[in-house]
């Protein structure tokens, strides 16, 4: 059988007879008591995979390997920030997830708490997410270029027991403190406050203080050498909280499971990404994020592989630091962004050329769309090392499209990422919500039940759940928000997103929260962002503030730092205008499209009707005079 074949086989299996396909794929994790039902779909859309068995993350992803391959690292830290390594085994990551397990346990977290981990990329930050998942605990972890406003929604949210942080983070030789961002968030908070936990790393000289934190250093001492059993929970027991950014200013709380969630980071580490027990992954991303949960965390320790946590930028101290890493650790999957390539594309393929790449199989790149340019770049600057782009949302945690190295790759298209992963039945519908077919543009479906491992509900909201995802067309289907078409061969191509999601380096951001932290500076009356083309970035924010009656002009920097202070410096804005007004239709919307296509440069074509036509000449007139 050709691989294709072979795909094409397994893929129809998944979708057919699901139970089954699903039932011999749980295999490939423990069970302390088997499930009865592989699924139960009996509430649609709502999704109960595996249902009464009972298992634990921590159990299957730590426990479980020190047996067989407790020598072996099971993360091995690299931090080019503060220049430091540290191989951690499977024996160590036991010792030390115990010990935090039980630190939580004594600060009163138990099994559905919520932790909040609000943390750099330093192997603490794991250890914490499993000691989280061993006891039974949900961890949302906030990424740590997220800032006060960010971390506020989200403790609200939440409403966690406990945050964990540190003094400080590092981005490029520059300390960035956390615990001023986390005070002004906790300021913020209308839930009660939870308790403070911080690790010192030593970084922030003059630390802000957080009233009641705990030094976690401190707090260690008397539970090491603790073991704490795991705690079984049920398959569909809550094992974290990652929020994401959609249409509204309010940030979801994407919910996954335990048993769906780690039936799929196993099958999906097994076809797709090839990376067997021992072997070694980089996720060059960062943990809070999706891929960061996924393939720096979950995927990798499920599988008994070793991961490479990364602390740093990809061309600091050089642009070879990664493919260095790989010829060092023997790096057997590299998976990062297209932004991330595109930024090492500038520096040349000496820079990959010079490093020993013998153990590479496979590059993977998802995030954000991956150009042709940049596929076909790094495909030759590789030299025979495959380069798979793969398409999945915060939603899913892991493809929805991909090409499939542990079944032997089928073709590689450029710009395409390939074939629908296994339970993922596609389908692609035109504006009136109407099922199209080849070569046609369409709104990308997912029809339900979605496979194990995808989100099980909005956090605290199944209302929500059903309402954004699976209300845009007549039948239940799930919404991906992104346009895609396919070809002749059943390969997809995705073509942007058709909501008011920006994508800057991959990283994902609501039009509405960047236009909610600019509302809150004290001059603004309101606000409009859209996300434009980027060489680098695949996307760029350009924001316009009008301005209340008789204030003094704020300067663009200011407002620009409004949203770095607000939501972090990823959100802030490239190019920012005070305006005038801005393009309304009658019943007041602003119109975003007319604002990106200008901003653009293109003829914002057929529009709604205008409040005052005049707006259209305000936003070119502000665009022509960027700076
Ligand atoms: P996130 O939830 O942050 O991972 O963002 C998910 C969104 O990123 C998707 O809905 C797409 O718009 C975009 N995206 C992710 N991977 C790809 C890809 N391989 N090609 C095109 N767009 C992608």
């Amino acid at each position: 059988m050709t691989p294709a074949e072979n795909y094409e086989k397994m893929y129809r299996r998944s979708i057919d007879d699901r139970e089954a396909f699903w039932g011999e794929q749980a295999e490939l994790i423990y069970w302390h008591k088997p499930f009865e039902r592989v699924l139960n779909y009996d509430k649609p859309p709502f999704v109960r995979w595996f249902e009464g068995g009972l298992t634990n993350i921590c159990y299957n992803a730590v426990d479980r390997h020190v047996a067989e391959r407790g020598d072996q690292i099971a993360i091995a830290w690299v931090s080019t920030e503060v220049n430091e390594r540290r191989n951690i085994t499977y024996r160590d990551l036991y010792t030390q997830v115990n010990e935090m397990a039980s630190l939580l346990k004594e600060l009163g977290i138990e099994s559905g708490d919520r932790v909040l981990i609000y943390l750099p990329m330093i192997p603490e930050a794991i250890v914490a997410m499993m000691a989280c998942v061993r006891i039974g605990a949900v961890h949302s972890v906030v990424f740590g270029g997220f800032a006060s406003l960010a971390l506020a929604s989200r403790i609200d949210d939440a409403s966690p027991k406990l945050v964990i942080t540190a003094d400080a983070g590092m981005r490029g030789g520059k300390v960035t403190p956390y615990k001023p961002l986390l005070l002004e968030g906790l300021n913020a908070v209308t839930v009660e406050r939870p308790k403070v936990l911080v690790i010192n790393r030593g970084l922030d000289s003059n630390p802000c203080p957080i009233a009641g934190e705990i030094d976690f250093a401190t707090a260690m001492g008397p539970h090491r050498g603790k073991i704490v059993d795991p705690e079984w929970v049920e398959s569909s027991h809550p094992s974290y909280i990652l929020y994401t950014s959609g249409t509204t200013g309010r940030p979801k709380g994407v919910q996954r499971d335990t048993g769906g969630h780690m039936v799929a980071m196993r099958q999906s580490m097994k076809y797709i990404y090839n990376v067997g027990p021992g072997e070694v992954m980089f996720a060059g991303s960062d943990i809070g994020w999706v891929v960061g949960h996924s393939y720096i965390v979950y995927a990798p320790l499920l599988t008994g592989a070793t991961t490479i946590l990364y602390e740093g930028l990809p061309i600091r101290p050089d642009p070879g630091i990664w493919w260095s890493l790989v010829a060092e650790y023997r790096i057997n999957c590299l998976f990062t962004s297209p932004t991330a390539i595109r930024l090492l594309k500038k520096t040349g393929a000496d820079w990959i050329h010079a490093h020993d790449l013998s153990s590479l199989r496979t590059l993977f790149l998802a995030g954000e769309p991956l150009d042709k340019e940049t596929h076909r770049w790094v495909t030759e600057a590789l030299q025979g090392v495959p380069v798979v782009d793969n398409y999945w949302q915060t939603e899913t945690g892991w493809p929805i499209l991909t090409n499939f190295a542990g079944l032997g790759l089928m073709e590689n298209k450029f710009g395409s990422p390939s074939k629908p992963a296994f339970g993922y039945e596609t389908v692609l519908l035109d504006e009136h919500g109407v099922e199209i077919g080849v070569n046609t543009k369409g709104s990308l479906m997912v029809r339900p039940p979605l496979p194990p491992g995808c989100m099980t509900t909005v956090w605290g909201d199944d209302d929500r759940f059903v309402k954004t995802y699976f209300s845009t067309a007549k039948e239940l289907l799930y919404a991906t928000f992104d346009y895609a078409i396919y070809d002749d061969d059943g390969y997809y191509f995705i073509m942007g997103r058709n909501d008011d999601v920006i994508n800057v380096a991959g990283h994902r951001l609501g039009t509405r929260e960047v236009e909610e932290a600019l509302c809150t500076h004290p001059a603004v009356a309101e606000a409009a962002a859209v996300g434009i083309h980027d060489e680098l970035k695949g996307q760029e924010i350009e924001a316009f503030v009008v301005l209340m009656a008789n204030v003094a002009v704020p300067s663009e920097d200011e407002l620009k730092a409004v949203v770095a202070r607000q939501i972090g410096a990823i959100a802030r804005p490239k190019f920012m205008h005070v305006v005038q007004g801005l393009p309304k239709t009658r019943s007041g919307k602003v119109i975003r499209r007319a604002i990106l296509a200008i901003a653009e440069g293109r003829d914002p074509g057929e529009l709604p009707t205008i409040e005052d036509g005049k707006m259209l000449e305000v936003i070119r007139d502000a665009v022509e005079h960027r700076h």
